[in-house]
């Protein structure tokens, strides 16, 4: 009975280290990891004790006899990472490595102080990674009033079990050496250097919020807006709870195909009953109740073996939604299942033995169907007041197609935008750093500031690869600390609240966030994991709100500060 890992695996290689036969792979530490779409487990080396279930933030892992229909095609997956071995058990089986803690040299003055700006995985990565030490303080520092980033405001609601990871974030959050001040903006409310006259060292891990922009005619029209505005829209961000998204047309095109477009595709063609169920946005389930939308095609540029979707997304996506392909895509799929070696590229095959398995779009449908369809370049949208077609090229021709849409969305990628005071590299969207040191344009670091997440490496891998990425900053800047390269800020521990309180009197702390997610959830009625307020205002109210804690703990809360 081996274990199992299937869609929602984060790859944050927690179960790795968990494991004590080391069946787990690829591992942090090997090439494969920063590519790699999952974690896969050996069937042939796992010994059932079931250490890597506990050990998983977003419970991705179960026995194979535990699992649900639909997962069963991650079974053969997970076996064929794994080269055939005739039963024997692979050389790999040993401990797995375990990684080293960053060891903080504590000096007299007090302990390291980091400021760490953001809240989504890899600021609490980065959080956990320094706290794994005494003599270390964390401030995290939030824009919006709820911490988590995207996972809370990316991650699609009908995938709760990814959320799950929040449970991780908490624990980490509920350490006496972590502070949040959230519904404060740093660029904002306060600058970098004076976060840095209170810390030794400023972590920034913000993500990369933009999207990229598709420059082609007709783009801005209304009818288009991006996927990513969309996600946030039905995850009720509050910046995008008013995004006017117009559901009155039967069909949708998204171009590009990544796990961004299979997550909004998915989500516009779920029946919403089954979303009612999900912390989805009201405003959002009160708009897909009464979508007209038939279809959505989804639209790649390059052909069927280069699609940028996870082979683990397009299992879970076909599990619960009509997907279909056009005769000419099936010929496609067909063309490059000739052209893929299994050995060399297993994957990839895998990914187009699914695609070969879909219905053909000439059939009819009875409910909301996606087409995933192949070649098409996009020249411009179509439209004189509102967008009513995108036309493409198809790729490598000058042939035209048109397709009508109700809706235009692109869905191409994400892109950082510049930090106030850093250097920015514009092309690649990113700060340039050296292992998460902050370098200016003569490749010397900038004393005392850090990056970690897609800020630092840009907008690529899951939830859980923020977890090494995190740790590599974080050894680098514990390092710089024990080095005397990080000076002891000006001010000393117990100056930063009362400062921080007067540039933004409605900061928001622990307390106001346990609050909002005690009101969230008592909203949810049992029947929703949690119902979201989407305004700032309203979530102010709830948190502050919150009766002020008994002396005695309060004595402590500002001598731990
Ligand atoms: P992505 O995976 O980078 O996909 C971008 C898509 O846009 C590709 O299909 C790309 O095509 C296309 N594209 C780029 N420029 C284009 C242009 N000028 N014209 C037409 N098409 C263009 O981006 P994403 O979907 O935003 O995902 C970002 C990251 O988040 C990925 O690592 C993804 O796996 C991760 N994510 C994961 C999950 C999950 O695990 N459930 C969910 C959401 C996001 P080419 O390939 O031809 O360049």
């Amino acid at each position: 009975m081996p274990h199992v890992i299937t869609q929602s695996c984060c790859s944050d290689g927690s179960c790795v280290y968990a494991c004590p036969v080391n069946c787990i792979h690829p591992t942090p530490d090997e090439p494969g990891f920063a590519t790699a779409e999952m974690l896969y487990i050996d069937p042939v080396a796992c010994v059932d004790c079931g250490a890597c279930v506990s050990a998983c933030p977003v419970g991705a892992i179960s026995p194979d006899s535990k699992l649900e229909p639909a997962q069963l095609p991650f079974v053969e997956l997970n076996a064929s990472f794994y080269p055939a071995r005739d039963g024997k058990l692979p050389p790999t089986s040993k401990l797995a490595p375990v990684p080293e803690a960053p060891v903080v040299h504590r000096r007299p003055g007090g302990p390291l102080r980091v400021a760490i700006v953001g809240s989504g995985p890899a600021a609490m990565y980065a959080a956990d990674e320094l706290l794994t030490q005494d003599g270390v303080r964390v401030n995290v520092f939030e824009k919006l009033p709820t911490p988590y980033g995207l996972v809370r405001a990316g991650v699609a609601p009908d995938h709760q079990a990814t959320k799950r990871v929040t449970r991780l974030f908490d624990r980490i959050a509920a350490r006496p050496e972590f502070t949040f001040y959230l519904n404060t903006e740093v660029g904002a409310h306060l600058s970098h250097g004076e976060l840095l006259e209170h810390h030794h060292a400023v972590l920034y891990a913000v993500g990369a919020p933009d999207d990229r922009r598709l420059d082609v005619d007709g783009i801005g029209l209304p009818g288009t807006a991006t996927a990513t505005e969309v996600v946030a829209w039905y995850n009720g961000h509050p910046e995008f709870a008013g995004l006017p998204v117009d559901l009155s047309g039967e069909r949708v095109v998204i171009v590009g195909n990544g796990n961004v477009a299979l997550d909004v595709a998915r989500i516009l063609t779920t029946d919403p009953d089954a979303l009612a169920r999900t912390d989805i946005a009201d405003h959002a389930l009160a708009a897909l109740r009464s979508s007209a939308v038939r279809e959505v095609v989804v639209a790649a540029r390059r052909g069927p073996a280069a699609s940028a979707f996870t082979l683990p997304e397009l299992i879970g996506l076909t599990a619960a939604c009509d997907v279909v392909l056009d005769p000419a895509d099936h010929d496609r799929v067909q063309a490059d299942l000739a052209g893929v070696d299994a050995a060399r590229d297993p994957l990839t095959r895998a990914k187009l033995e699914v695609l070969a398995k879909l219905g053909s779009s000439d059939a009819p449908s009875t409910r909301p169907r996606i087409r995933l369809a192949y070649q098409l370049t996009p020249h411009r949208v179509l439209g004189d007041s509102r967008a009513e077609a995108v036309a493409f090229t198809v790729t490598g021709s000058d042939e035209r197609v048109e397709i009508d849409a109700g809706l235009v969305l692109t869905s191409i990628g994400y892109h950082g935008k510049p930090i106030r005071g850093l250097p920015f590299d514009p092309g690649a969207g990113v700060v340039p750093n050296r292992g998460g040191r902050v370098v200016d344009d003569e490749d010397a670091p900038v004393p005392g500031s850090y990056v970690a997440g897609w800020i630092k490496r840009g907008p690529t891998g899951f939830i859980g690869t923020n977890k090494s990425c995190a740790a590599e900053t974080v050894h680098n800047l514990v390092a710089d600390y024990n080095d005397g390269r990080l000076p002891d800020p000006v001010h000393g521990t117990s100056a930063l609240h009362r400062f921080v309180r007067a540039r933004q009197p409605d900061l928001i702390d622990a307390a106001g966030w346990k609050a909002i997610d005690d009101d969230e959830v008592a909203r949810g009625c049992g029947v929703r994991p949690r119902d979201k307020f989407t305004s700032v205002t309203e979530m102010v109210g709830v948190a502050t709100n919150v009766p002020a804690p008994p002396m005695r703990q309060r004595v402590f809360a500002a001598l731990r500060r």
